[in-house]
């Protein structure tokens, strides 16, 4: 440990930097915290957990279970340090260029969903005590010319974290796309139509099947022929 650090404990710091030496100095890179952990660390914090996924922003790795399966769900991995945020000048955000009407209009054409998942803000996701919150995201996106423009989409807390962050190429999916066979590419515009993707006669048949105690399945799989 380094010792010109300042003390996670210093309360002139702000939580986040706070947060970052935490991780530093108390569970050292490579090594396991639990939620409870982090939140007796700093008792008097609401959304400690936000406060800690904000340093992904600047180049910390942090892993939940969803990175590394090794982890139980209220387990985090501290993997490797990223920018120096306590130090003076560091550990703010470059200001958003997107106007508050920009970003209003952004999500009424986002119809108020996170384009990746669909969750809407206050949601709770399936497997997690955390709710959704939407925001603005950038995305590189390669054009039919060749040309990478960034464009905006709406966004939840979720995906923006563990999110997609390969590059999106406009030609390379719409050769993907053309390439399907015609019944393919007619439920493909059917969801695009319908804004949803929906779950064919086949899809849940199989759930249903799959679902059965094997007795039923088996009964059923004879029936087929
Ligand atoms: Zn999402």
């Amino acid at each position: 440990m380094s010792t010109d650090l300042p003390s996670w404990q210093e309360s002139k710091l702000g939580t986040m930097k706070r947060t970052a030496l935490w991780l530093v100095q108390v569970v050292g890179e490579g090594n396991v915290f639990t939620k409870n952990q982090l939140r007796e660390a700093f008792p008097s914090v609401s959304q400690i957990d936000r406060r800690m996924r904000d340093l992904r922003d600047f180049k910390w790795k942090i892993h939940t279970n969803r990175e590394d399966v090794n982890l139980g769900p209220d387990e985090q991995r501290f993997v490797q340090r990223g920018e120096p945020v306590w130090e003076p000048g560091r550990g703010t955000r470059p200001k958003s260029s997107i106007t508050v009407s920009q970003r209003r209009e952004l999500l009424a054409q986002y119809g108020y969903k996170c384009s990746s998942c669909g969750a809407a803000p206050g949601d709770t996701y399936t497997d997690a005590e955390v709710t959704a919150q939407l925001d603005v995201a950038r995305r590189e996106v390669v054009q039919p010319d060749g040309s990478k423009v960034a464009q905006l989409v709406i966004e939840c807390n979720r995906c923006r974290v563990g999110g997609n962050k390969s590059d999106f190429d406009l030609p390379a999916l719409i050769a993907q796309a053309t390439s399907l066979p015609e019944i393919e590419l007619s439920i493909l515009r059917a969801w695009i139509e319908g804004g949803s993707r929906t779950f064919s006669t086949i899809e849940t048949v199989w759930a249903r099947y799959r679902a059965l105690p094997f007795e039923s399945q088996e009964a059923f799989r004879s029936s087929l022929g």
